[in-house]
Parts: structure tokens; C-alpha cells; sequence
């Protein structure tokens, strides 16, 4: 759990915006940022973000709504949304765990990603999902 990033406090209620700013969201993040990853799946690779978890209840929508795209592919479980005016990623209802959200942790307000320092890679060309019972 990391409760600082560079000078950046990680506030229990912490605000992200996408680039434009026609989306905001607030996230509850009261363990701080939750497993940072980065993902090689076929998505993820194209994207480059740093990915966190929170829980379905972790993400509030404050402002945007209309602004938010939605996109899935393959077997349409998770669902990836973007802001359809910048194009930048926001967060995805995950497909290994549909409990939880995933969010771009570039999108967090005053953090640099790159003040995360090493950050693991998540196997996700082998996911979970896809791998025999
Ligand atoms: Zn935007």
C-alpha cells in the first residue's frame, strides 16, 4: 500500500481527471494506491498506464458521465472506459476480478507515476481467465 508518491499525499476521497477534464472521478482510496501494475496483455501494452485496484464501491463518477466511452473486445467481460474527447483511459471493470475496478494511476491529481519507481508487470498475455481449468 503506498500512501505517498513524490510529494503527493494519497487522500482517503482522491480526485482523477482525465486530460481534458470533462471527466473527474473520485476514488476511495482509504489503503492508498493498491498492487501498481503494468499489464502486457493486448490492451495494456498498447495503453502504457500504471494500473490500481479498488473495489466496484472505490470509484465515483462526479462529473463526465456523458463524456465516458465505453470499449470491449474479445470476450466483452471487462469493460474499458475512456474519455471520448482526449482519449484517455480512466479505469476498467476488471475481467480477473469483476469485484474490482482498475485505474490509471496517471490519472490521480498532483502524482507522477514515475515517482512509483519499479513497478511489477502483470502477466496478463497469460490470463487467468484464458488458462485451462
Ligand atoms: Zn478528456
Amino acid at each position: 500500500m503506498i500512501k505517498k508518491v513524490g510529494a503527493t499525499r494519497i487522500l482517503q476521497k482522491h480526485k482523477a481527471s482525465c486530460h481534458c477534464g470533462a471527466v473527474v472521478l473520485e476514488l476511495s482510496l482509504p489503503d492508498g494506491i493498491v498492487d501498481p501494475r503494468r499489464c502486457d496483455c493486448s490492451i495494456c501494452r498498447r495503453k502504457g498506464a500504471i494500473v490500481a485496484s479498488v473495489p466496484l464501491s472505490g470509484i465515483r463518477i462526479i462529473q463526465g458521465h456523458e463524456a465516458l466511452k465505453l470499449y470491449q473486445f474479445k470476450t466483452m467481460t471487462a469493460k474499458h472506459y475512456f474519455c471520448s474527447t482526449c482519449g484517455i483511459y480512466t479505469h476498467h471493470q476488471r475481467r480477473s476480478n469483476p469485484n474490482e475496478y482498475g485505474y490509471n494511476v496517471g490519472c490521480l491529481e498532483g502524482v507522477n507515476p514515475f515517482d512509483l519507481g519499479e513497478v511489477s508487470v502483470y502477466d496478463g498475455v497469460h490470463h487467468p481467465s484464458d488458462r485451462a481449468p
